[in-house]
């Protein structure tokens, strides 16, 4: 079976055929799952027609039950009459209907009967979306949703607030949205844009709908100059300052040493969370320089009060104070791994390791935190193929800088490809730099198996179903040119 990521536990043929009939699809249990696996089947010829009818009987062309198991995995039987699904929690029973998707479109309609168990190794198969370097339209996040979901990935990171633009619709700080969420670019053209609250909400039932679970960064204190083009006077120097068109790593960042500071910060937070349901809200904390801090009489004055060390346990203090707020709220933190260079964060708080300059996550490793892994050089695909060809990103091996192996026994819950959009202006080229690359995270995270020969048999299969589907994607020669 032809189907990213490779099945992860056994597939036994039974020599029956099912046939779906063109106008009904009688499904029990699970209902908004079956509802997104009807609305994928429109798309066959033949199909246009067809609606879901959920009954309540041993009737049921398809039967979805819950079961105990691990999280993602599912059973999937096909007889002659019925198919049957046994899913573990709800990402379950959307990979369940995933695979049945492809067996049907590949059969056109048909299915051979099977019995599949099918169990992810990763808890955590990721990809982040970065809306604030480029606003990407909700119909195009939707679609990379759907494009992700049929290859079981189960997180979104999503980014949105960032020197360049701040992408959420505020009630409490309206000047978030008409002064941070637009730029002036350096041509002159006005550029921006925000996502509703009620285009969120929408966003998060379609992505969980499909198995896909969402995860809302807003990066502090640093990345922050387009809520400071709003609010200079939560910076130390409080100078004017324009949402920047310019990309890199920006001094100017939020003033650690002022109340106020802090408190906007926390109320932006509160205001974010309350729109993604999932227990993880992404703090960042990356790339923050000290220079502001260390000439700053209110930072200053703050490292003495706390008695801290330094202006790097003076981020850790900022950071504290912001992921107590998200504890309250019932959510688990999640940093970026620069964040823990003063070795004083919280155990609770999840890493993403992207980039070590030293070896300080090696103590981390021992306080048995839980890690994402997103290092540079295998998952950042806003990198190009001559820098990151697929057998890069396919050949990821989850060490640390100090050497040490990260594994699920120590903490280890998955990986995530990134696609920073500095240079990703359009929907046309998020599509190419995301496939068909992240494919080899989505197979490798679900399987664990590491035949990069097998893989792109399949791989090369995904890129004519991208096509088919009108999605942009690099051809095999030019995802691992020479
Ligand atoms: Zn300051």
């Amino acid at each position: 079976m032809a189907i990213t990521p490779k099945i992860n536990g056994s597939l036994k043929e039974s020599g029956d055929l099912f046939t779906l009939p063109k106008d009904r699809l009688s499904a029990k249990g699970a209902t908004e799952k079956a509802l997104v696996l009807a609305e994928r089947l429109q798309r066959l010829p033949g199909y246009e027609n067809l609606e879901l009818a959920p009954v309540d009987s041993a009737e049921a062309t398809l039967e979805i039950a819950f079961a105990e198991g691990p999280e993602g995995g599912y059973k999937l039987k096909v007889e002659q009459e019925k198919v049957t699904v046994e899913a573990y929690g709800e990402e379950g029973a959307a990979n369940a209907l995933a695979t049945l998707y492809w067996m049907l479109r590949d059969g056109k309609g048909t299915a051979s009967g099977c019995e599949i168990i099918d169990i992810p190794e990763c808890g955590y198969r990721g990809f982040e979306i970065d809306s604030s370097r480029h606003f990407f339209d909700t119909d195009t996040v939707k679609s990379m949703i759907e494009q992700l979901s049929l290859r079981k990935m189960n997180r979104l990171h999503w980014h949105l607030s960032d020197d360049q633009g701040y992408r959420v619709e505020s009630k409490a700080f309206p000047s978030l949205n008409s002064i941070s969420s637009y730029r002036i670019e350096e041509d002159g053209n006005k550029y921006g844009g925000y996502y509703t609250q009620e285009q969120i909400k929408e966003i998060v039932s379609y992505a969980k709908a499909r198995g896909i679970e969402i995860i809302p960064e807003i990066d502090v204190p640093g990345h922050v100059v387009s809520i400071l083009a709003a609010y200079p006077n939560l910076s130390c120097r409080e100078l004017p300052i324009a949402v920047t068109p310019k990309f890199g790593v920006m001094k100017t960042v939020f003033c650690a040493g002022k109340d106020e500071a802090l408190d906007f910060a926390i109320k932006v937070i509160d205001e974010v969370a309350g729109l993604f349901p999932f227990e993880y809200f992404h703090t960042g904390g990356d790339e923050v320089p000290k220079d502001e801090w260390k000439a700053c009489p209110h930072c200053q004055e703050r490292i003495k009060k706390e008695v801290l060390a330094d202006e790097e346990e003076l981020q850790s203090w900022f950071a504290e104070k912001i992921i107590g707020r998200l504890r309250e709220l019932g959510k688990t933190s999640i940093c970026w791994n620069d964040a823990l260079v003063s070795g004083k964060q919280s155990d609770d708080i999840i890493i993403q390791y992207w980039r070590e300059q030293g070896t300080y996550c090696s103590d981390e490793l021992k306080k048995g935190r839980k890690w994402i892994y997103s290092c540079f050089s295998n998952f950042y695909l806003d990198y190009t193929p001559d820098v990151t060809p697929l057998r890069t990103a396919f050949a990821f091996k989850p060490v640390l800088n100090s050497g040490e192996l990260l594994t699920k026994e120590t903490g280890l819950l998955g990986f995530e490809a990134e696609l920073w959009s500095e240079w990703i202006p359009t929907k046309v080229r998020l599509e190419q730099m995301a496939f068909p690359r992240i494919f080899a995270l989505a197979d490798r995270a679900w399987n664990g198996s590491d035949s990069y020969v097998e893989f792109l048999e399949r791989c090369n299969k995904e890129v004519e179903r991208l096509r088919e589907d009108g999605i942009a994607c690099f051809s095999m020669e030019e995802a691992d040119p020479e």
